[in-house]
């Protein structure tokens, strides 16, 4: 299974104008964030974890030329708003892309992109057939995916666990019934916006404070604001087995 990071950031606490924040100027490649997505390479079959605004971009810099299904947390913008570009995809592949969220997610999605969904269709849109999921695990393929419920500020998100990796964004809790979907690790991947408080999404104590208790075998923190500061001094303060990720970097399990 090969893992590898299309985005780490966040549309929280990202400026419309250029930042001139220590972070936002930095030189260093790691300080650079596209929001955040996850691919995941298994058995053949290229699963991506959300496709927000920067999608596109995304798949052309990871060189995607054949997406097996899309994989959605929640339907905030930042984790959806790039589905639009899954035409290219139908194109090539000739056939729709497979999508799997929660119906609540689905739901957004046919009011996002109803041109897709309406009756007398554009020629050339997306195609895309919107697989309803819950807490149930269930198969791409032979890939057997496990969701994870969590908390994001009030609305219920999705993480998902493939393998030994589990993969959670927006969360900013984590309920007890889940703990033990999280067994026997080599990965967890999760989110950490700051170090401040923040009423929706976990800070870096709060994520180290999960981590330690599902004890993984190494810990990725990803969903990273400008706020967390620069990759080379977080890097530091963060216990041996955990990283911060960065764009583009990749895993092999
Ligand atoms: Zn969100
Ligand atoms: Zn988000």
């Amino acid at each position: 299974m090969k893992l590898t990071f299309l985005g780490t950031g966040t549309s929280q606490g990202v400026p419309v104008i250029a930042c001139p924040c220590d972070v936002c100027s930095s030189l260093d490649y790691r300080d650079k964030r596209l929001r955040s997505s996850f691919l995941v390479e298994i058995d053949g079959l290229t699963i991506v974890i959300d496709a927000g605004p920067d999608f596109r971009q995304q798949m052309l810099g990871a060189c995607v030329t054949n997406l097996s299904a899309i994989l959605l947390t929640h339907e905030h913008y930042d984790h959806l708003a790039g589905l639009d570009d899954i035409r290219a995809f139908n194109w090539v592949q000739k056939k729709p892309t497979d999508i799997y969220a929660e119906e609540r997610v689905n739901q957004s999605v046919r009011e996002v992109f109803s041109y897709v969904f309406a009756s007398k269709k554009y020629p050339g849109i997306p195609q895309m057939i919107l697989h309803p999921i819950d807490e149930e695990p269930f198969m791409i393929g032979h890939v057997h995916v496990v969701p994870i419920r969590g908390l994001h500020y009030r609305l219920p998100v999705l993480g998902f666990r493939i393998g030994k990796m589990a993969y959670l964004t927006d969360f900013n809790s984590l309920p007890n019934t889940e703990l033990e979907k999280l067994k026997d690790l080599d990965v967890l991947i999760i989110n950490a916006l700051r170090r401040e408080p923040h009423v929706s999404h976990f800070t870096m104590d709060e994520a180290l404070s999960v981590i330690s208790e599902v004890k993984p075998v190494y810990a990725y923190l990803t969903h990273i604001s400008h706020q967390m500061g620069r990759y080379s001094d977080v890097e530091k303060l963060l216990p041996d087995n955990v990283f911060l990720a960065y764009d583009g970097l990749s895993l092999v399990l």
